[in-house]
Parts: C-alpha cells; structure tokens; sequence
C-alpha cells in the first residue's frame, strides 16, 4: 500500500462538477489500496478575485490581512471537496494549513514552511481516512495565518509528501505533464517523460510557472519524488528525478526546455564614472528598497564613463526607475532609463555541460528571426537573453524548432 499526496490546482477544483471529479479520481486511486492526503488550491480565478478586492481598497496592500483574505480560497474548496468524498460514502476531513499544522516563518505573502507537524494527519491515515489539506497556506509561531506566494500550493503538496514520506507527490493540473516549453504558446511541444530536478528548478526560476520553484527545491532536498500529471485525462506525466544517467531523453538532448519570463523590466543608467563602488552605488539603494536584481550588464568603459543595466520584476519597475533616477542625479550620471516591455527567453539543459557551440546557436536562431538580443547571462545548464516583448512567441519557436524540441514521431 502506498502513501499518495496529491494536489490538483485551480482548473482542477474550478466547479462543483470538476470538484466532484476530483473525488472520483481520489476514490479511485484509495480503492487500489493507497492512503492519500489530498492538497487543493482555491478555484480557478478566485485568488486574483480576492486580490483585487483588497485593491479596490487599497491597490499597494500586502502583509497579514491579505493572507487572511487570500486562504479563504483554499479552506471554500476543502469542505466542498470533502463533502464530495463524504456524499460517496468515504470517510474523510478537511483541514486547513493552521490545523495540520504547517508552520511558516512571519513573511507574510511569500513566507516559507519551517516544519510540519504531521502526526494528527498520520493518526487520521491509520484510521483509514482521506485527509483534505488547504494549499498554499500556513501559520506563524503566533498562529497568524500567512500563505506561500502564488502557486504554493505546489510547496504544500511537496512539503507535506516529505514530512509523511509519502511514496510519491502528484501534481495534478491543466495538462498532462511538463512539456519541453508552454504547450500553449508552442503547440508541437512535447511532454517530457523524465525531467532532473535541477533542470525543473532552472524552468521555474526561469518562468515556467507549472511548478512553484520552492516546490522543486523542496522535493530536490528532501528527495520527494515528484509527478506531474493531468486531472482530466489518465496518464504517466513527467517524473522529475534526481538521476539523468538513465533517462535517454535527457542524455539524448542537449536542450530539455524553454522557459520564459514576462515579468521582467530593464533600467539603464548611462554615463556613470568608471571607478570603483559605482556598481555598489547603483544597485545599493535597489536592494534596501527590497527590489530584487535579475540581470547585471556593465559595458567596457570608453572616456572613463560606462553604462550599467539590470533588470527587475516589472511589478518593482515603477519604484526601481524612481530609485535610478535620483541615483543618476547623486552620480552626475548623463541619464536614467528603462524598458518595461522587455522579456527573458531561456534555453535549458543539463546536456549544456559537455556541448560546445550552444549559445552560438541560440544567438543564430534569433537572428534568422531578426530578433535584437538585448542582454544575456549564462550559467552552467542556461542561457538567458533579454529580447523586446513583441518578440516573445516568434522567439520561443523559432528556439523550440532549431533545437529540434518538437514531436516528430507521428501516431
Ligand atoms: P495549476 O492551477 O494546476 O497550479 P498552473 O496554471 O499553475 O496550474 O500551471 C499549469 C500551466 O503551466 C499550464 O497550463 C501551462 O500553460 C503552464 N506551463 C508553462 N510552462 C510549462 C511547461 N514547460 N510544461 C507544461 N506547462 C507549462
Ligand atoms: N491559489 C493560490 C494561487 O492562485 C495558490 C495555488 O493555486 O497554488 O496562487
Ligand atoms: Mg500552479
């Protein structure tokens, strides 16, 4: 017998009927023999319903009161998915992040889980019950209710898979795995059978959001084994495994994925003195704004005066270039400026490591296209370009198609 967690996002609990699937589903998977703690996300639309709702109030609100907002989503769909159960004939209970409890630290709107007190839930299993978890939410050592930023959900699922040494961790969602880069921007995409851990953790940092990234670093530490899966349709969906050695699809491609990132914005500052600390001068007052820094691009410095870009979050982009600014004016800067209709595509691959002439290539591909690369940055198993908005789809197949991503095999 088998201890299955699993969590079905928005999509998946977005209506009675697709709840009363969900329960379907889960009755299905107990009546095999396994145990399982389900974790649900609130209905598909209603987190941003509830945002926006605190923004007629007061559009820059963050901090305790949102979370107390925000996790109504979640503990609405735990009853109804636990009365679904009930209806059927099957013992179950809800339980709310609070409840279980999952203890977070005090960083409201994106805390992070400290521990998981898992022992009312594994009493619960031994007699036999189906236990419903709210995601994306936990507690504070001052029971102050706090949630894990978007998409927590996924962290919950993981994070409760490791506290009970769950056999496995499924993540049910809107498609049927996780594909070489967003089936809905490249329809040839294919789903990957195998994935690496540190492969999906470059994903979703890079912007693929079907898997939160605390979720991936979560499982990649505590060794979870993890599943992406469809809600709708029966399948095996893509394992995210810590071993490439015997994953041929890994070993066979150079590049696994293509992320990419809407939510970025560039600042430039040009005609900065060349010296020393100017780096520390710039970027200082953005990091004690709280701002945190994507790219850095420092050009050769010609007359003793250089130029500096970076990029940030667009939501931060207001707040960064009002920043830049009046650091131009401190450093006699010639003068500050930004884009915030730029996007960062991404190449990913662990096969990167023992093949040369990758980025050569990536940069061969968008040119063909006429795409202007704005800035690049590379790690080991990455390359990153920033190019301009409009770019993004034409971008994304043109590197999907050159590196030879797409399904070719015909049914
Ligand atoms: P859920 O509500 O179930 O958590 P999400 O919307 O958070 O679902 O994540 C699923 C979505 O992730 C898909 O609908 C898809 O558009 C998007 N996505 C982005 N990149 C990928 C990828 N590489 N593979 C699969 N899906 C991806
Ligand atoms: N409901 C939350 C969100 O929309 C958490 C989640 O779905 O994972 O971000
Ligand atoms: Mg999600």
């Amino acid at each position: 017998m088998a201890l299955l967690v699993q969590k079905y996002g928005g999509t998946s609990v977005g209506s009675i009927e697709r709840i009363e699937a969900v329960a379907e589903k889960v009755i299905r998977y107990k009546e095999q023999g396994n145990d399982l703690v389900v974790v649900v996300s609130a209905m598909s639309g209603e987190t941003n319903r509830l945002t926006d709702l605190a923004k007629q109030i007061d559009p820059t609100v963050r901090g305790r009161e949102l979370d107390v907002l925000l996790t109504t989503g979640e503990q609405v769909t735990i009853a109804l998915l636990t009365m679904a159960l009930h209806k059927r004939g099957y013992d179950a209970k809800s339980y709310t992040g609070g409840q279980v409890k999952i203890l977070t630290d005090n960083a409201h709107n994106k805390a992070r889980i400290v521990s998981i007190d898992a022992a009312n839930l594994a009493q619960d299993l031994k007699q036999g019950q189906i236990i419903v978890v709210a995601g994306f939410q936990g507690v504070d050592e001052h029971g102050n209710i706090t949630t894990l930023g978007r998409g927590g959900s996924d962290t919950t699922g993981v994070a409760l898979a490791a506290a009970l040494k769950a056999d496995e961790c499924q993540i049910f969602t809107d498609v049927d795995g996780v594909y070489t880069t967003d089936p809905r921007v490249v329809a040839e995409a294919r789903r990957l059978e195998k994935i690496t851990f540190e492969e999906m953790l470059e994903m979703a940092s890079l912007g693929s959001k079907v898997l939160q990234i605390r979720a991936v670093e979560f499982a990649g530490k505590y060794e979870v084994p993890l599943r992406v899966l469809s809600s709708f349709e029966e399948g095996e969906g893509t394992l995210i495994t810590s071993d490439s050695s015997e994953d041929d699809s890994v070993e066979q491609a150079v590049i696994s994925g293509i992320a990419f990132n809407r939510d970025e914005a560039q600042l430039t500052i040009n005609g900065v003195a060349d010296t020393p600390g100017v780096a520390h001068q710039i970027l200082g007052p953005i990091s004690d704004a709280n701002i945190e820094v994507d790219m850095i691009l420092q050009n050769v410095g010609a007359d003793g005066t250089t130029d500096f870009t970076f990029t940030v979050h667009r939501n931060d982009y207001d707040t960064a270039l009002n920043i830049l600014n009046k650091v131009a004016q401190d450093l006699k800067a010639r003068v500050a400026s930004g884009n915030n209709r730029i996007v960062k595509l991404s190449i990913v691959g662990v096969g990167m490591r023992s093949h040369a002439g990758i980025a050569s290539k990536m940069f061969e591909i968008l040119a063909n296209e006429g795409i202007n690369i704005l800035m690049i940055s590379t790690s080991e198993i990455k390359i990153s370009v920033v190019v301009e908005e409009k770019y993004l789809e034409l971008g994304v197949r043109a590197l999907h198609d050159g590196f030879d991503l797409a399904e070719y095999e015909t049914e």
